[in-house]
């Protein structure tokens, strides 16, 4: 018999998890049984995401970096490039910002269930309170020295100073560009195996994936007897899922400002992509198929593609950004906290530069976040929130990453003078390539 698709484990997982947790609250003892023999699994699979999270980082990273090859044609078009990368991101960070401020879908959690939470991990939130305290005593420059760490070490053996690694990745992979082939080579060839592995790592994680939200649904059920966090759950999937759409709109609409292609052009060019990523939860096992799309379908020049595209499989995830970012605030509202302005700038960056580190795989926008948390100040346990939900939501986002990655090099491409004709008119033809 075929093996069923991860995703339908992973549904199956949710369900049963809902299902079992229903059912052993309905006799005296089911509670402790549920926290005692199977919330441990949750905790366990929790943890071992974040356990991968500096490893990932340090990885990915400088991977991504050292993959820009040159400093002059950094310069030329990898400057354009990385910032409109950059701009997508913190536009998509925005957006997904506006809309959990006013859809505000962790407040549809009733008093009595966010009471509820905040007790559980009132230990959390007093010691957020005294983190925002003491960052009101500090300089406003003190965010910027933050980044700097005085030992790569020290940074690394803390999640909450992922920033810093993140710094000291971007720094090295710069270093790879700036040294000798011959000496950056291993190096390289070491970072690239080590990326490997870390990506395998997390296949091998997602394996337990059904098992760990069957745990982590079961512990949320009996500990949480209110259907309101369900209720507040549908509203947060609302909420990243109309800001994905506001990005699919965005998208076409920019590309055709800049290139004068219609969404009709531009949609029918890339669809068989998106839909490689919406299934494969995966912008880089989609990246094939991204590249002949966007070359043979979308007339962008392959100097251009070849170079554009890896590197946004890599660092640009507009969609895993807009998620982060309503994520932490819904968990941050869930949890009955109030961000202040400045937290919620910190999140702009934080989501940028996560999404940033996020590796192209299932799962690593949901990694990243802790680093999002953490430097909010947002306890990382509302992970626990948002898990059930997260694999349809990271099969939406990725459609959105892949699509931001074909925009972008669109609009490199026509500054540049690299867009031409589509070679294949028709749009459906060649697929699937092997
Ligand atoms: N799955 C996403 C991608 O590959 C990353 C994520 O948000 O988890 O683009």
């Amino acid at each position: 018999m075929k093996k069923l698709a991860l995703h339908w484990q992973i549904l199956i997982g949710m369900v049963l998890g809902v299902v079992v947790g229903i059912l052993f609250t309905y006799f005296d003892g089911g509670k402790e049984i549920i926290q005692d023999w199977i919330k441990p699994f949750g905790k366990i699979f929790i943890n071992s995401l974040k356990l991968i999270a500096v490893p990932l980082i340090l990885a990915s990273l400088i991977k991504g970096v050292s993959d820009l090859k040159d400093i002059s044609k950094l310069s030329a078009m990898g400057g354009r490039t990385i910032g409109i990368y950059i701009i997508t991101t913190v536009i998509a960070v925005s957006i997904g910002l506006f809309l959990v401020n006013v859809i505000k879908p962790g407040n549809s959690i009733s008093e009595k269930t966010r009471q509820e939470l905040v007790q559980n991990y009132g230990e959390s939130t007093t010691k957020y309170k005294e983190q925002a305290a003491l960052q009101k005593q500090s300089g406003p420059l003190q965010a910027l020295v933050d980044i700097v760490p005085e030992n790569i070490f020290g940074a690394a053996t803390n999640n909450k100073n992922m920033l810093q690694v993140i710094f000291f990745a971007i720094l090295f992979g710069i270093g790879l560009i700036l040294i000798p082939e011959e000496k950056a080579s291993p190096v390289k060839k070491f970072f690239d195996g080590f990326n490997e592995v870390i990506l395998k790592i997390i296949d091998l994680i997602m394996l337990a994936a059904p098992y760990g939200v069957f745990a982590l649904l079961a512990a949320l059920v009996v500990e949480s007897p209110s259907v309101d966090l369900f209720k507040a759950l549908i509203w947060y999937a609302f909420t990243v899922l109309l800001g994905l759409l506001i990005m699919i709109a965005f998208y076409n609409l920019i590309v055709w400002l800049f290139t004068k292609k219609t969404p009709s052009f531009f949609l029918k060019g890339i669809s068989p992509a998106q839909l490689l990523a919406f299934s494969t939860s995966s912008s880089a096992a989609t990246l094939p198929v991204t590249m002949e799309r966007v070359t043979e379908h979308l007339g962008v020049d392959e100097e251009v593609s070849s170079f554009v595209l890896p590197i946004g499989a890599t660092i640009n995830m507009d969609g895993t950004s807009l998620y982060q970012a309503v994520a932490a605030v819904f968990i941050a509202q869930a949890f009955g906290m109030d961000l202040s302005l400045g937290t919620q700038l910190g999140i702009i960056v934080t989501a940028t530069l996560a999404s940033i580190g996020s590796a192209a795989v299932p799962g690593a926008g949901m990694v990243m976040l802790v680093i999002v948390l953490a430097q909010a100040g947002i306890p990382e346990a509302g992970l626990a929130l948002i898990f059930a939900i997260d694999r349809p939501l990271d099969m939406c986002r990725t459609m959105v990453n892949v699509t931001g990655d074909a925009t972008v090099s669109m609009i490199v491409a026509k500054t540049l003078g690299k867009l031409g004709k589509p070679k294949v008119k028709d749009w459906d033809d060649n697929y699937p390539k092997k």
